[in-house]
């Protein structure tokens, strides 16, 4: 009892050591600090490991979805299927480009966009879909895009860096992958997001949109031949430039992906081990052949069988130093949501469900044996 009471374990904490430490000195002592050569080796590492052609770097995953959106054109009139339950930077993004977000319910069981859902809302507008890989399990990209051909895919892949389906990574999947580097995901560079392509040409544009419109890089510019002159702008672009300091640090946590998500994945099957005895929650399913990311491990509570709703378990579990969050939010059920679109709570039930039944434990990299046992003996303590 009062282990329990000193205990504090955090939903999430970013792994960082040594080797962070010591390789940010270097864009410190060589004063280049904007987007320059620690950028362009973490793009060229990003790229390798997630077997695409280009990765482009920019300032968090939604200034990725952005210009993903805007790179394949979509613009007013236009309408992008998003899943009802995602962090709401992925509906934010479809109204950046003045386009429609038309929300389709999830799967309960993945978490993921419910497949069968989508075709009874494609219109002649609809141009493209955002299939989220919530919490690090890939949506079914390959059945989407073989459903639906004419629809430009953007992964929103901000939780599952590493994750993929078989032999195919996360970010390999659609036509553009979307990564972030937020401290809650599984490799963080504070902020920071990545945009992945196949692409030749959309890499390209991306290139440009990240950086002003500009034909060529600042890097590229100042060491060429003529770094007086200024480049050629054709587009209206933003700045959404990644900074080589973060750039650093994303080479050094890169090289750590696999063995983050590898130490994640054993604790999340003790989790499943332990936790799936108790009736009256619901553990993470994993389709046959899909490689989890672990960006966070969420439970669903059957409210009907369970000692106490979702929100007196949440107080419970703080009591016992345990901090949890619901896994994410349904995006009809946010206010703006709610007054743009005129929404009603039971118009995606599934969405509903997981947006009030849902839990993410604490699952990361700076978690110890005991913390996990603890946090499994907390729940079964309630079993009865
Ligand atoms: C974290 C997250 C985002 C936003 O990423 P940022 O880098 O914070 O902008 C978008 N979509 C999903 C599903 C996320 O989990």
């Amino acid at each position: 009892m009062q282990e329990s009471k000193t205990r504090s374990i955090p939903i999430s904490l970013p792994s960082m050591g040594q080797e962070e430490w010591e390789i940010l000195k270097k864009p410190i002592e060589s004063g280049w600090i904007t987007q320059g050569p620690f950028v362009a080796e973490f793009e060229r590492l990003f790229a390798v490991r997630h077997n695409v052609k280009h990765a482009i770097a920019v300032s968090n995953c939604t200034t990725a979805l952005h210009l993903a959106l805007l790179a394949l054109g979509i613009g007013e009139g236009d309408e992008v299927i998003v899943p009802a339950f995602t962090w709401v930077a992925t509906a934010n993004a479809v109204l950046y480009c003045r386009a429609k977000p038309i929300l389709v319910d999830i799967d309960i069981s993945t978490f993921n966009i419910d497949i069968n859902k989508i075709e009874k809302v494609i219109t002649p507008q609809t141009k493209a879909i955002i299939p989220v890989h919530l919490f690090g399990l890939c949506a079914d990209v390959p059945a989407i895009r073989n459903k639906f051909p004419w629809l430009k895919v953007v992964e929103d892949g901000a939780c599952a860096a590493g994750a993929g389906i078989n032999s195919l990574p996360a970010g390999s999947l659609g036509h553009i992958g979307c990564f972030s580097f937020h401290p809650r995901k599984s490799v963080t560079t504070g902020e920071g997001g990545m945009l992945t392509t196949n692409d030749d040409e959309l890499a390209e544009k991306l290139n440009r949109l990240r950086n002003h419109g500009a034909s060529v890089s600042e890097e590229q510019r100042h060491k060429g031949p003529r770094p007086y002159i200024l480049p050629a702008f054709e587009i209206v672009g933003y700045n959404y430039r990644m900074t080589d300091l973060q750039g650093a640090v994303g080479v050094v946590q890169l090289k750590k992906l696999d063995a983050f998500i590898e130490e994640r994945n054993y604790w999340a099957t003790y989790y499943t081990e332990n936790l799936s005895k108790i009736k009256w929650l619901k553990t993470p399913y994993i389709p046959e052949g899909y490689k989890h990311g672990w960006q966070s491990y969420v439970l669903l509570i059957d409210e009907a069988k369970s000692p106490m709703k979702r929100n007196e378990l949440m107080e419970y579990l703080q009591q016992k130093g345990i901090s949890t969050r619901p896994g994410t939010h349904a995006v009809h059920m946010l206010d703006v949501y709610k007054r743009m679109f005129g929404y009603c709570e039971d118009d995606f039930p599934n969405a509903k469900t997981a947006n009030n039944c849902s839990i993410a434990i604490p699952l990361h990299n700076r978690m110890t044996k005991e913390d996990y046992e603890h946090v499994v003996e907390s729940f079964i303590s309630l079993k009865k």
